[in-house]
């Protein structure tokens, strides 16, 4: 296996965080460092992608041309050698390590036998798409305490390409381009502000000669954008702002000041939010570019926008012009969002006949729990129900398109806890769907996991963790008291849905939630890997179950398909990780048995290839022995809920990905542990010094709590 250009890449990368650092003091975003001038590229070669070839990606059904399959972000294939009939015949073909331990979530790409993909760390490496051998690999060098700015891990969904080259967010928000043959590093933009706690986890889109990048962010403060660059050069064509900045320096454009209507108080202090860190789609008739945006920044209303208003285009789906970045029309999912609903989940475009007529629509199931299905034309609302139980809204109104929403459900406003379905976690996060157009349907990798939602009254924007604006800890200090048994009631569904009816057709219970992203065929068969360490396929027609194979780690990410030389693979970037697998350990881990295998599997009938038996699992040392008082236990739970857990796990139950701290020999030696939390002993983990907002007294207290979950859930 042969590295090529890995060497000259991080020379290159070496010379741009000197750029990077010099430069580092300035708040405007600077321009793309372009480390190659080279002559224009030739117009076929590797990875040689166009508007012509996505336009029509139907008559050439062997590759996975982008993101989606296509702009429509379908996930569906016209391949149909690996069917009904034969689905018994599908075998492992081969896989490749990954060499990250953390989440992965990449939709591959495969182009003319070549398979582009992304990993944990916004790492890129291109395979042999029937091999699985490495033609090259590319680190952009992530420094880790980035880590401690996500909410939910270092995942990176996945790569784009654009006439020969591969495009690539960062975790530390820079937009690479790499040559697709050599995997030279061709141009970088840091398209965000390094002071601010940006990231990108989301993949990138690129359509006339521009690659669009949104961010994430909204949970630690920031004002949410997408920006479209030249794929040629890696100038800035356009940046369209989510939500209105400080009026006192002028609004961007015409609907920034419409926007800022509908905020109240002194929003921009806060950030405002509404990154949009996942979704887009394309429609190339209209050069519309369909944006998903995010929750608010923090959480509650009451916080950042203290007498009310909708706060656009938080939790929409926001239509701009693609040449130009213009805003078209937008349709807003929840008005004055307060339960980190965004509305970044999956957009599908398709064309349905609904009452009689043709219509060109743009589908989503975003957290809140119900499908939407707007003309894409005009965002005009022509249906939408509830597809899991919310109870937060008991539908929406299609008059005005409002939710009507159920007295006491706003939490900010009542003062009160509320436990609310969907929680924070939604009815579906960003595990993308998938539409047939053979059977008609929309499969929905859902999920019922509710939240209880709590105003934090003494709320104040901290320097390191998440600025949410409510009270994770009282709520959860009582949970944590319990053993981890939170219920049948959190569960994963996976769901077939009739989007003219708006009905139901078949449903699956699945063990726990944060199941995998979906692929349908013209197999007629529905793929999806799952929480409990398989892929699976579907009868898409009934959700019969015909086929699982063994993974060795849970799936969160949506299997591709495609054929090299008339033989049809299937493909899963396979890694436990995401917020569920960071915070929710209660749920998607109570036996401790979850780990992270993080690989590439590929699928082909008759495939025989076999995993290397995983090593055994070593019993883990007993839990310190308790220490400290109750009272010191409590303000260390209060401290561990507020920061600790989004990562570390809800109550010390550890989801899989990070060590689990009840085991951990830190916790048993106050110096060691005062090393680690206060000194950052372990930064090059992730795991960076807290010593900006704990006090040697508060890690301490923390640890005391930590031991005391210990012995009441590991002993
Ligand atoms: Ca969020």
């Amino acid at each position: 296996m042969e590295i090529r250009g890995a060497a000259f890449a991080g020379t290159l990368i070496l010379l741009w965080l000197v750029a990077v650092v010099a430069g580092c003091q300035r708040q405007d975003m600077p321009g793309p460092t372009v480390v190659e001038t080279a002559a224009q590229p030739a117009t076929t070669g590797p990875a040689w992608v166009d508007a012509n070839r996505i336009g029509n990606a139907d008559a050439e059904p062997q590759n996975w041309l982008a993101h989606g399959r296509t702009w429509s972000e379908q996930r569906y294939s016209p391949l149909t050698n690996i069917n009904v009939s034969n689905i018994g015949e599908l075998g492992l073909a081969w896989y490749f390590d990954l060499d990250t331990a953390r989440g992965q979530q990449a939709s591959p790409i495969v182009v003319d036998g070549v398979m582009y993909t992304t990993s944990a760390w916004s790492k890129v490496q291109v395979l042999d798409a029937a091999t699985g051998q490495l033609t090259w690999q590319f680190d952009p060098e992530v420094p880790k305490e980035w880590d401690v700015k996500t909410c939910c891990g270092v995942q990176n969904r996945g790569a784009a390409l654009w006439k020969g080259r591969v495009y690539v967010g960062t975790i530390d928000g820079r937009l690479i381009a790499l040559d697709a043959e050599t995997g030279d590093l061709v141009w970088e933009v840091q398209t965000t502000n390094r002071d601010e706690p940006y990231s990108i986890t989301g993949a990138p889109r690129v359509f006339g000669d521009k690659v669009v990048i949104g961010n994430g962010g909204a949970e630690y403060g920031v004002r949410g954008y997408v920006t479209a660059y030249d794929t040629e050069t890696g100038e800035q064509a356009w940046r369209f702002y989510i939500v209105p900045g400080d009026p006192a320096e002028g609004f961007e454009n015409a609907a920034m000041a419409m926007a800022a209507e509908t905020w109240t108080g002194e929003w921009w202090t806060h950030g405002g939010g509404g990154t949009a860190w996942d979704s887009f789609a394309y429609d190339a008739d209209l050069d519309l570019l369909y944006i998903g945006t995010g929750n608010g920044s923090p959480w509650s209303r009451s916080e950042r926008s203290p007498d009310g208003g909708d706060n656009l285009f938080l939790a929409s789906i926001v239509a701009v012009r693609g040449e130009t970045g213009e805003y078209v029309w937008h349709y807003q999912t929840v008005p004055g969002d307060t339960w980190d609903y965004t509305a970044v989940q999956h957009m599908i475009l398709a064309e349905l006949e609904i009452d009689g007529r043709e219509r060109s629509v743009i589908m989503q199931a975003p957290k809140n729990g119900f499908f939407y299905v707007l003309d894409r034309q005009t965002g005009e609302l022509l249906s939408a129900e509830n597809f899991m139980p919310t109870n937060w809204a008991t539908h929406i109104d299609l008059e005005t398109g409002r939710p009507v929403e159920v007295q006491g459900a706003r939490y900010d406003d009542t003062g009160s806890a509320m436990k609310i379905t969907p929680g924070p976690g939604g009815a579906h996060n960003w595990h993308p769907m998938s539409y047939s157009p053979d059977t008609g349907l929309v499969y929905i990798p859902a999920q019922q996991e509710p939240f209880i939602y709590k105003l934090d009254e003494n709320y104040q924007a901290q320097v390191i963790g998440m600025n949410l604006g409510i009270n994770f800890w009282d709520p959860v200090a009582e949970i944590n008291q319990l053993p981890p048994e939170w219920g049948p009631e959190y569960q994963g569904q996976l769901l077939a849905w009739n989007p003219v009816t708006q009905q139901e057709v078949w449903r699956v219970t699945q063990t726990t939630i944060e199941n995998g992203g979906l692929l349908s065929t013209a197999g007629g068969l529905v793929f999806q890997g799952n929480s409990d360490e398989e892929l699976v396929a579907y009868n898409d027609a009934t959700g019969e179950r015909l086929w699982s194979a063994p993974t060795q780690t849970a799936i969160l990410a949506p299997p591709v398909t495609y054929s090299v030389d008339g033989e049809q693979y299937l493909v899963v970037v396979a890694g436990w990780g995401g917020i569920d697998a960071l915070f929710m350990g209660p749920v998607t881990n109570p036996d401790g048995k979850k780990r992270n295998v993080s690989r590439v599997l590929a699928f082909k009938l008759g495939g025989d290839a076999e995993l290397p038996a995983l090593p055994e699992r070593l019993a883990p040392p007993p839990p310190a022995d308790d220490f400290g008082s109750d009272r010191q236990v409590q303000a260390g739970a209060a401290h561990y809920t507020r920061i600790c857990a989004v990562c570390h796990g809800v109550g010390v139950i550890s989801g899989g990905v990070l060590p689990d701290l009840r085991h951990s020999a830190f916790a048993a030696d106050a110096a060691a542990w005062h090393s680690v939390v206060m000194e950052g002993a372990l930064a090059e983990r992730g795991m960076v010094s807290f010593a900006p907002i704990f006090s040697d007294e508060d890690a301490e207290a923390i640890r005391a709590f930590v031991v005391r979950q210990a012995n009441l859930t590991a002993r």
